[in-house]
């Protein structure tokens, strides 16, 4: 316990320098616990450490453990591939999803969150390295992509969303700052957007000096995952 509270206050005071390093000093940066493959004790760990935003990627492992800590207030982050079957369940069980790229996908969500629930947070998830192998939309599209969002009540667009590709720092320092720009550029449009979610364990810090609201780390609080 004492170790965790440890690791994540280095978390927390890399988050801090990082944040002294960008333009945005005055800003936060939101850390979310990304608890994928991490047993309930392990989160229940985290909360007590003081955690309270995590997030899945597997609809089917999230589950179970969401309906084990309902008692606990936390926040949920769906971050993985949306499947049309799955829509449903995440739509009800989850507070945020973050890899929102297809219509369709926005349509279902949008008819599946439960009246009484707040309207489903949501990011756009830009490709913004162009990685074949990656969803997101491109960066052309975010604001054709964001209008039509406009006409599903039940979702609150709140910003974007990405994973570049692991090339090199350089490069995922121009990716970054790429989807920054995007970013400010809905802001200026007028769009109430609020959360810039990019940086892992390994690319945290240059994402925050690029702008980055809100960080996914796994890794660097959990320890290496078990595959
Ligand atoms: C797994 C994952 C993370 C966390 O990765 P770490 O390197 O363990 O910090 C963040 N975002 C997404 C979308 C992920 O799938």
């Amino acid at each position: 316990m004492a170790d965790l509270l440890e690791q994540i206050q280095f978390v927390q005071t890399r988050i801090q320098e990082a944040l002294m390093r960008s333009n945005n000093a005055e800003e936060t940066v939101q850390l979310i616990a990304v608890s994928k493959s991490q047993p309930v004790q392990a989160i229940v760990d985290m909360y007590q450490a003081g955690l309270r935003s995590f997030a899945e990627n597997k609809l089917q492992e999230a589950l179970p453990k969401i309906k084990a800590l309902s008692h606990l207030c936390l926040t949920w982050h769906f971050i993985g591939p949306l499947q049309s079957n799955k829509t449903k369940n995440i739509a009800t069980h989850f507070d945020w999803v973050q890899s929102l790229s297809r219509l369709s996908d926005a349509k279902r969500l949008n008819d599946h969150r439960p009246a009484d629930r707040p309207p489903l947070n949501v990011l756009i998830q830009v490709n913004i390295s162009h990685d074949s192998h990656k969803v997101g939309i491109t960066q052309a599209e975010i604001t054709t992509f964001a209008e039509q969002l406009q006409q599903y009540p039940r979702l609150r667009l709140r910003g974007l969303m990405t994973v570049p590709k692991q090339t090199d720092i350089t490069t995922t320092r121009e990716d970054f700052s790429a989807l920054a720009e995007c970013f400010r550029l809905l802001q200026s449009k007028g769009w109430d957007v609020d959360t810039l979610s990019m940086g892992m364990s390994n690319d945290f810090e240059i994402a925050i000096e690029c702008g980055a609201t809100m960080v996914r780390i796994g890794t660097l609080l959990f320890g290496v995952r078990q595959s």
